[in-house]
């Protein structure tokens, strides 16, 4: 596994790219919707991880839930895996409790699964698997 990235929930991706740009020294480097999660996201290169920012684009998404909770901040860690589906089955059999049965498409062209925090010390993990077309 690698931090494959490390993602921020904020309130408002333009400022927030601004301010990311500022700090890394360089600008986002893709902007994606993601429809299913309803967040628009942006990604920097950051050495050989990247940030991404997630913004809400409706009230009931995950995000603007959790800002509501805990305002912005960081919001899961990502893990790079080679194999998701075999991975998802060591962690379960390991104990830590799935939010998705089956991987999910997420954004950046990533098959996705998400572990609950409150099986992880209070960190939302997220695996992920590049789609090979
Ligand atoms: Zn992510």
């Amino acid at each position: 596994m690698k931090v494959e990235h490390i993602g921020i929930a904020v309130r408002n991706c333009q400022d927030a790219n601004q301010l990311f740009e500022k700090l890394l020294g360089a600008g986002p480097y893709k902007a994606e919707k993601v429809e299913s999660e309803a967040v628009n996201t942006s990604f920097f290169h950051v050495g050989n991880t990247k940030i991404e920012l997630l913004e809400s684009t409706s009230e009931n998404s995950a995000i603007a839930k959790f800002i509501e909770k805990k305002g912005e901040g960081i919001h899961h860690i990502a893990f790079e895996v080679a194999d998701i589906y075999a991975e998802m089955e060591r962690l379960r059999n390991e104990g830590f409790q799935l939010l998705n049965e089956t991987p999910k498409r997420g954004a950046d062209n990533k098959l996705v699964c998400f572990i609950h925090p409150k099986t992880a010390n209070g960190v939302l993990v997220e695996l992920c698997q590049e789609i090979k077309e």
